[in-house]
């Protein structure tokens, strides 16, 4: 009966029932977990709604509030742990249509969230300036969406993650009988930046922009991962190279690029690269170091026409694993800036081929770290916790990317994102189950550790 009432809201085109659309703007990639997947399969909305302003999402939640209705916001779904999966019905947000560009200078751009990241890099270089980071999704990914579900990708080498000045202001509305509208900047956005939309609908954001630079993409290939990832670390800490890129990756994974394969060397780990053209002999150099050899390269008059190296990076390494293996899944680690490479070797002692290393230098607070999406077989549950137990146990770092709760996905300011959660929304209707679950119930359905 709510679905009626709402269509005076938003208009029928505002508003989608339909199974198939109900059904496919309810998922995002929560399937790349097989612990995930059984368990969020047939999660769906109630219903779509599709606002074309913020005046509309402020009604929808004003709507939403007095009925008791959940709401679960939705950028592009592209996130992993089924942040965007409506655990409890009602209404899925989407904010695709609030996809406005409203002011860009040479420090900043200021957006509505439903802007996807590709259509504002392009037109950014167009004006001679690019985004800082973006998640290797960019093309579909919205600005609301990385802000609230991503944490770093292309450009963190440089300029750090979501947390490291790379959101400089967010418009959010609050979940009330009269929602309000908070312009939040500095310490403050650390109760929003991977909040999963539990405790406010962002509906503009302000983002840090850079001069525009030309991009040469590269594959410098090894016999062995430990020299691949000596290379990235020594071009990773070398600041005499302007970057976007550094990806090590074991092999079999470069088997797995299906697109390129033809173009890498059988039976080589190799390292991705986006750095500033011309700095091809200083890569040279760092090849010829530690045993490298540069292979496939993009030239800058390529860069985002084909398919690109950061197709294969960050989280779509995992993809195309997938694409090949489906047993194979995925951890989120961060190893240490130092030890690294001993903590590889032991990983590597300890499980062999049932993990592959994937790392993704990239800065945090300002320092070079080696972060990490290994690739794991997945036999069971438990054995996929043993593996985790071991990568803990030498100190290696876990975003379990395998439940879609906050407090147990470890990212993001708990404290904060709790404290605005209690002021803004009163009533627990936005995105339930994600923050804020009590251990028990998460148990009940399967999600514990
Ligand atoms: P969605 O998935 O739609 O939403 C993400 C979360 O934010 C959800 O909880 C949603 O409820 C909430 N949300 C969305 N919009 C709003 C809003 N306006 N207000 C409040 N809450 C909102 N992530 C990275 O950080 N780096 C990567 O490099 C990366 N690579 C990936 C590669 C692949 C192949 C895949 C499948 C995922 C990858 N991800 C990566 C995860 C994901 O793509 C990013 O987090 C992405 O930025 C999410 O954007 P989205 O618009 O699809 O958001």
């Amino acid at each position: 009966a709510w679905q009626k009432e709402l269509a005076d809201v938003v208009g029928e085109e505002g508003l989608l029932l339909g199974d198939e659309q109900r059904e496919k703007l309810s998922k995002d990639y929560y399937w790349y977990s097989p612990v995930l997947e059984p368990l969020l399969r047939d999660k769906r909305a109630d219903g779509i709604v599709v606002p074309e302003s913020e005046e509309q999402v402020a009604e929808v939640l004003a709507f939403a509030y007095r009925n008791s209705i959940p709401v679960t916001t939705r950028g592009a779904g592209t996130g992993n742990y089924g942040q965007a999966v409506p655990l409890e019905g009602g209404i899925v947000l989407d904010m695709s249509r609030l996809d406005a560009v409203l002011e860009v200078t040479d420090g900043y751009a200021k957006v509505q969230a439903g802007v996807r990241l590709g259509a504002l890099e392009k037109r950014l270089r167009e004006e001679g300036k690019e985004l800082r980071i973006y998640p290797s999704t960019y093309m579909k990914a919205t600005v609301g969406g990385f802000v609230c579900g991503g944490s770093g990708g292309i450009g963190s080498i440089t300029w750090g993650n979501l947390w490291d000045g790379n959101v400089l202001e967010a418009v959010v509305l609050t979940m009330e009988e009269k929602p309000k509208r908070l312009v939040v900047s500095g310490s403050e956005l650390l109760a929003y930046i991977h909040n999963y939309g539990t405790n406010g609908v962002l509906t503009e954001l302000t983002i840090p922009v850079s001069p525009k630079v030309e991009w040469r993409q590269t594959v410098v290939q090894f016999d062995d991962i430990e020299s691949a990832c000596l290379f990235s670390h020594s071009v990773a800490m070398d600041d005499s190279i302007r970057k976007r890129l550094v990806t090590p990756v074991e092999w079999p994974i470069p088997s797995y690029f299906k697109p390129i394969v033809k173009r890498l060397e059988e039976g080589a780990s190799a390292c991705l690269l986006e750095t500033e053209d011309g700095t091809e002999e200083k890569l040279a150099e760092h090849a010829a170091a530690h045993g490298g050899r540069i292979g496939y390269t993009i030239p800058p008059s390529q860069y985002h026409r084909t398919v690109g190296l950061s197709d294969f990076a960050w989280n779509h390494t995992t993809l195309w694993a997938l694409k090949t293996d489906p047993t194979l899944t995925y951890l989120q680690a961060g190893f240490h800036p130092a030890e690294f490479m001993s903590q590889i070797k032991q990983i590597k002692d300890r499980f062999g081929d049932e993990v592959l290393i994937h790392l993704e230098f990239m800065r945090s607070a300002g320092v070079v770290v080696p972060a990490s999406l290994p690739i794991v077989r997945y036999t069971a549950h438990e054995r996929l916790y043993e593996i985790i137990a071991f990568f803990r146990s030498i100190g290696v770092g876990i975003n379990d990317p395998h439940t879609w709760t906050l407090e147990m996905g470890g990212r993001g300011q708990l404290e904060a994102m709790l404290a605005a959660k209690r002021a803004n929304d009163p009533r627990a209707l936005l995105n339930p189950g994600k923050l804020s679950v009590p251990v028990g119930e998460a148990a009940a359905r399967g999600n514990e550790r």
